[in-house]
């Protein structure tokens, strides 16, 4: 049977091609308004994602439909049943709260994401492990960005990917709202209300949602009440990201990307380094994507030397507070750094700008690095429940030059998307929670190596990714202090 192509006088095919093709965060929510409008459809869920499919029947359109109902057809999902009558809040667009909110909406709850921005505007480019790479192309990424992945390439940058995400999301018919922050949960009043949460602006409709589970995914420095965060103080570590504009030439393609040179590997290298610019590096990680993104762990010493850090400070965060930092010595030694290590073969290295409209360097502390001590935990209030569960950075903070940060965040993802289901499914709290940290220990040991080999029969279920997981390796008696009756304090 022939596909109808693209009809070129069909509004809502060249809108579809658009919402496609849309670099901005805003764009895509834009056309996708304008789509829904343009098709007259007002659902949400999996309902939305139908009536979009029955609507934009053409080749391109039916492309994606066949990659994202492959999806959608796995058993775990039941059909989209699995989590009919749920409702989750997600808070964060980030790629872990995108992906989180993707799983939910394949199991068929109703799923509401908040963002406290309007703009994607990280350059910074992530490593993918296969499996995320598999994952992400099953989503019809190259429909999206057609760049995906080409040949051998295993990363992404940040903002791509959550746009990626986002427009997978929206298909799915997840609820996105830019420009507004959770704040914190509110209990139910009555006997019959359930969880809301304290929303900015305070006038946002969405105080009214009620919900059943509440996935946090708001990055590193965002967890909601009730939550401990624990810290692993390693030894110092400081990090510098910067990013180069990408004119896509040919001396640009032909150099070699750097996916990440340790020191203990390739001593002469970064003794070169030092010998010839007296900068001083434990590693150096370089990707191209939309950008040339470099990633390095620098010597204090050498910082110093070079002027970069002005005065040496005990605590790190007074080592590098703005007020100790020269700025155009930081931007002279990153460029440096890229230089030497590209053996100056990118021609006119020139910064690339971040949201602030200033170029894109930055140096962050990564002796510090927190994580929660526990995955997910339930409140009780008036006899009703709430499930809270964490994923991404603010569960466990990734160190960016080994790139665990996106990898460990979709597994976490799809742990949780298994909890919910688990939840939605009548399991006793109690033992949704001890099966929850039992997968959650885990986490911060998998690696590429340690996890199933065969990435395609990945899902949410978490046997299908990590070999001999005991799912009761925690009982329920031991985690009772997780179950919180009461108010929010
Ligand atoms: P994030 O990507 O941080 O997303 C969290 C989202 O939640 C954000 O969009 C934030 O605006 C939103 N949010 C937070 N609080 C609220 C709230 N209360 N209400 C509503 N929305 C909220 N990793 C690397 O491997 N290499 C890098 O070079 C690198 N650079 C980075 C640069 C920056 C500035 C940051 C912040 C992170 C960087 N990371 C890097 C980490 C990487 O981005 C994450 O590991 C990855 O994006 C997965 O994170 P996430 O989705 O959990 O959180």
């Amino acid at each position: 049977m022939s596909v109808p192509a693209e009809e070129p006088g069909n509004p809502a095919h060249a809108i579809f091609e658009r919402f496609l093709r849309a670099g901005e965060c805003q764009e895509v929510l834009g056309s996708f308004l304008e789509l829904c409008q343009q098709l007259g459809l007002q659902g949400t869920g999996l309902q939305l994602y139908h009536g979009l499919k029955a609507a934009l029947n053409y080749w391109n359109a039916k492309a994606l439909w066949s990659k994202l109902d492959k999806k959608a057809g796995h058993k775990d999902y039941d059909q989209g049943t699995a989590c009919a009558g749920t409702k989750c809040l997600v808070v964060g667009a980030g790629p872990c709260g995108l992906r989180a909110a993707i799983e939910l909406a394949l199991l068929g709850a109703r799923v509401v994401l908040l963002e406290k921005r309007d703009s994607f505007s990280r350059n910074n480019v992530l490593h993918l492990w296969p499996f995320t790479i598999h994952d992400l192309r099953a989503l019809g990424a190259k429909k999206f960005y057609g760049r995906f992945c080409t040949g051998t390439l295993d990363h992404i940058s940040i903002r791509q990917l959550q746009l990626i995400l986002l427009k997978v999301a929206l298909l799915l018919g997840v609820e996105v709202h830019i420009n507004v922050r959770f704040e914190s949960l509110v209990p139910p009043t009555g006997k019959a209300g359930g969880w809301q949460a304290v929303l900015q602006p305070s006038s946002s409709p969405l105080t009214h949602y009620e919900f059943d589970v509440l996935i946090s995914a708001g990055g590193g420095k965002f967890v909601p009440e009730g939550f401990k965060r624990k810290e692993t103080r390693g030894k110092l570590a400081i990090g510098i990201t910067t990013n180069f504009i990408n004119r896509h030439s040919r001396a640009e393609v032909e150099v070699a990307e750097i996916s990440g040179v340790a020191r203990i590997y390739n001593q002469k290298f970064f003794q070169n380094l030092y010998n010839k610019t007296g900068i001083d590096l434990e590693n150096i990680v370089y990707y191209k994507d939309d950008t040339h993104y470099f990633v390095m762990t620098a010597k204090k010493q050498s910082l110093l030397t070079k002027g970069v850090i002005l005065q040496d400070k005990a605590d790190i965060e007074s080592l590098l507070a703005p007020d100790n930092v020269n700025r155009d010595a930081l931007l002279s030694y990153a460029k440096e750094a890229a230089n030497f290590s590209t053996n100056y073969c990118l021609p006119e290295l020139e910064f690339a700008l971040n949201h602030r409209d200033l170029p894109d360097v930055d140096m962050f502390d990564f002796t510090c690095m927190t994580r929660s001590e526990n995955a997910a935990l339930v409140r009780e209030h008036n006899g009703s429940r709430v499930l809270l569960g964490l994923v991404g950075d603010c569960l466990v903070e990734p160190f960016w030059p080994l790139g665990t940060g996106v990898a460990r965040g979709f597994l976490a993802a799809f742990d949780a998307a298994w909890m919910v289901r688990r939840w939605a499914a009548g399991t006793p709290p109690l033992d949704v929670l001890a099966e929850r940290e039992s997968i959650y220990q885990r986490l911060s040991q998998t690696s590429p190596d340690n996890t199933h080999k065969n990435v395609s029969q990945y899902s949410i279920d978490p046997a299908t990714r990590y070999p001999n997981i005991n799912l009761q390796a925690i009982k329920a008696s031991q985690v009772r202090d997780l179950y919180l009756v009461g108010m929010v304090e």
